[in-house]
């Protein structure tokens, strides 16, 4: 998978994904991480990319003009490097802002199928209205929180996506079961030594049971799911016996702190 980012700061991008699982992703040729720098497609002779915002107020906004030439120049270079077919196709683009739906793994999941994405970061106050409703096909925020631009949000998206894409892993299985999917928390991990200031290992860990290892598992993620994200759990598929166990875990913590 390709990821392209629109940005001003390219160095913060290539320098935050260049090491360990994302870092040998790329020296695999798993994935590839291209930016492009808004600011060298500023007509500007100071190069400068942003101007005061009509109307008034606080802070600057970047201008329309760079910006979309940073994104012709990047879709022909996405076009050049697909097949015929695929010539036409308006690649799909996320723009990093507070404003959007509140990424997630589903999201992930979803981005994770594209051959190309491409991430735009905004900085300052924004940018122009008018470039957005021409190439932004996807808002996205990370988070009901501001930053002061998006390339933090732009590596968060492409940590979680990347992690996704076979090989990039190296056991793929663990994606599959970890904490999100079906809504379900993961159920907590341990590793050597057996006892640690006094506290032991789970005994059926030890075990080598699969079987009961995998139901305790399961219920430890249902537990952890109730306490820590009730909001997810609600949306979360648990068969009759699950429902039971959940049921039985509640009574029996509420008696306990009575
Ligand atoms: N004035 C803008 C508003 O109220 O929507 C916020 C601008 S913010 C200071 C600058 C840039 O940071 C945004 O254009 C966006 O690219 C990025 N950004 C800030 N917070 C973000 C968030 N929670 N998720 C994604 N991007 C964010």
């Amino acid at each position: 998978m390709n990821f392209h980012v629109l940005t001003l700061f390219p160095d913060m991008i290539m320098q935050g994904l260049s090491t360990s699982i994302i870092g040998r992703a790329i020296d695999k040729g798993l994935i590839s991480i291209n930016t492009v720098n808004i600011r060298d497609f500023s007509e500007d002779k100071h190069k400068r990319v942003d101007d005061y915002p009509y109307g008034g107020g606080a802070g600057m906004v970047i201008k329309a003009e760079p910006v979309y030439k940073a994104y012709e120049y990047l879709v022909k270079q996405i076009k050049q490097s697909r097949t015929e077919g695929m010539a036409e196709c308006k690649p799909r683009l996320i723009y990093a802002t507070p404003q959007g739906r509140v990424f997630n793994q589903s999201m992930a999941e979803e981005f994770a199928r594209l051959d190309d994405l491409i991430i735009l970061c905004g900085h300052y106050e924004g940018i122009d209205e008018r470039v957005l409703e021409l190439i932004v096909t996807d808002n996205v925020s990370i988070g009901d929180y501001i930053l002061t631009g998006g390339e933090l949000p732009a590596m968060v998206m492409i940590d979680a996506i990347a992690r996704l894409i076979p090989g990039v892993l190296n056991n793929d299985i663990s994606s599959e079961y970890e904490s999100l999917r079906d809504n379900l928390l993961e159920y907590p991990q341990y590793t050597r030594p057996e006892i640690f200031m006094g506290m032991r290992v789970p005994e059926v860990l030890l075990s080598g049971h699969h079987a009961n290892i995998e139901a305790w598992r399961r219920e430890q993620s249902i537990i952890r799911t109730y306490e820590r994200r009730p909001d997810l759990l609600k949306k979360a598929q648990l068969s009759e016996t699950e429902n039971e166990f959940l049921k039985k875990h509640i009574y029996q913590s509420q008696s306990a702190t009575e």
